[in-house]
């Protein structure tokens, strides 16, 4: 298991910097997510000895055990997954990251409920960008008001934006999908100069090089890193 995540992931990193270098982006700038729902503990751990730190997590309970038994690495945790009001109290007390922050309500619920001796909570608020019944988020003309009303909230750091576009049929559409994305946050940048809004969570094991090239700060990489889920 452990040769197969070190080669895997070596093919993300190099597909990672080749797209960086097409785009004429310094590879450095952008952060690996291994995404790790439904693996068990000692994969993450096979996957932290070949040097990941960041894991991203959707499921709560599922995580939540993870990290008892994973306590002794140094993880940053990462929730990505859909949010329930009544969840919230547990994601800001365990977690690192959210980007799955898709309403104000629950970033005033983190907000409230991270605890005062952590670090700030970073966010990301997630924009459903076409609109899909299937997926949660802002819709883009909603995300400069929702940022504004989030970055005042004093227990969290908004950070940026993230998104899960629709499958597209070639390329250059899902690079102009992801591009909206990156338009958004360069808006925001412009409406909130006092933030740290230096976060695109954008890109998957399919379409990671369109994400890169569209401005991703982010990856997030499951079945590139640890294989076709169940
Ligand atoms: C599962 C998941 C991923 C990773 O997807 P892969 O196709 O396995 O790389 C990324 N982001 C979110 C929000 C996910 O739920």
């Amino acid at each position: 298991m452990r040769k197969s995540i070190e080669n895997n992931l070596s093919s993300v990193e190099a597909r990672l910097q080749a797209a960086a270098h097409a785009a004429g982006r310094d590879s450095t700038k952008i952060k690996l997510l291994a995404v790790s729902k439904t693996r068990p503990a000692g994969c993450l751990r096979q996957a932290y000895a070949c040097g990941l730190r960041r894991f991203g997590e959707n499921y709560l309970q599922e995580a939540l055990e993870k990290q008892v038994e994973l306590n002794d690495l140094s993880i940053e945790w990462h929730f990505i997954g859909p949010i329930q009001s009544n969840k919230t109290r547990a994601i800001a007390e365990n977690f690192d990251w959210v980007h799955s922050v898709d309403r104000v309500k629950i970033a005033r619920r983190l907000s409230d409920q991270r605890p005062k001796s952590q670090a700030p909570l970073n966010i990301c608020l997630q924009v459903n960008l076409d609109q899909e019944a299937s997926k949660s988020g802002v819709s883009l003309d909603e995300v400069a008001d929702a940022a504004a009303e989030i970055a005042s909230l004093p227990h969290i750091k908004l950070r940026g934006l993230m998104a899960i576009p629709a499958k597209r049929e070639c390329t250059e559409e899902q690079e102009r999908a992801f591009r909206k994305l990156f338009d958004a946050l360069e808006d925001l940048k412009q409406r909130l100069p006092d933030q740290t809004l230096d976060t695109l969570s954008m890109g998957m094991s399919a379409d990671l090089e369109s994400a890169i090239k569209a401005g991703s700060t982010m990856v997030r990489i499951g079945t590139d890193i640890f294989g076709a889920r169940e």
